[in-house]
């Protein structure tokens, strides 16, 4: 299905929560692009550009890379032209000072978000989808590593987290239970981001 009216959605959830599965259900829904922040890094990390090796370390230990450079990695990727109809923000933004970020650049063009989506799950359900994409070779990931889970939902928690009081602030949260099926966590959203 295409649209007229830009649609911008920022999906918010830890890690494991299906936020990827879900962008990549809402990028066909609506023919827009799903950029996904840890999947624009793992090319950079598979092309061995500077930025990759750079990010590579920081992933291997299951924390952020600095603001400064991830905000400037992903203005650059909606600045192009695929962007123009909208986009689906996955893992972007993740801290504070990225969704400052986000909300400058947005201003500056006249654009605001559609929706911010929150992806809620309790942590044993995150550890149990962690520990299944591991033993999966269809999900599993360069970065995926039991000894760092916990941190990455630590850091979740900790800077990831208050960003849904900032856009609660704006009235733009939207949240979901992340529970339960594909298909049924696909219509909670469908029917939670109505345009
Ligand atoms: P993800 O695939 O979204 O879980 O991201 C994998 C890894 O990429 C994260 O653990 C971080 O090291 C890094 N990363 C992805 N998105 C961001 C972001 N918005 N800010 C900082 N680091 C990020």
């Amino acid at each position: 299905m295409k649209q007229e009216v830009p649609i911008r959605l920022v999906l918010v959830g830890s890690p494991g929560s299906g936020k990827g599965t879900q962008g990549k259900l809402i990028e066909k829904k609506y023919g827009i692009p799903h950029l996904a922040a840890g999947d624009i890094l793992r090319q950079e990390v598979a092309r061995g550009s500077e930025l990759g090796r750079q990010a590579k370390v920081v992933m291997d230990r299951g924390e952020l890379l600095a603001d400064a450079i991830i905000t400037s990695v992903i203005e650059a990727r909606l600045e192009e032209s695929d962007c123009r109809r909208g986009w689906i923000l996955d893992g972007f933004p993740r801290t504070i000072g990225q969704a400052k970020a986000l909300e400058r650049w947005l201003a500056q063009r006249g654009e605001n978000l559609t929706a911010v989506v929150a992806f809620e799950l309790p942590d044993a359900e995150i550890l149990k989808r962690l520990m299944g994409r591991l033993t999966s070779s269809v999900t599993k990931r360069v970065d995926d590593d039991p000894a760092v889970h916990q941190k990455r939902i630590d850091i979740y928690r900790r800077e990831t987290a208050p960003i849904f009081g900032f856009y609660e602030g704006k009235k733009l949260l939207v949240k979901i239970d992340a529970t339960g099926t594909v298909d049924e966590v696909s219509r909670r959203i469908v029917a939670a981001v109505k345009t």
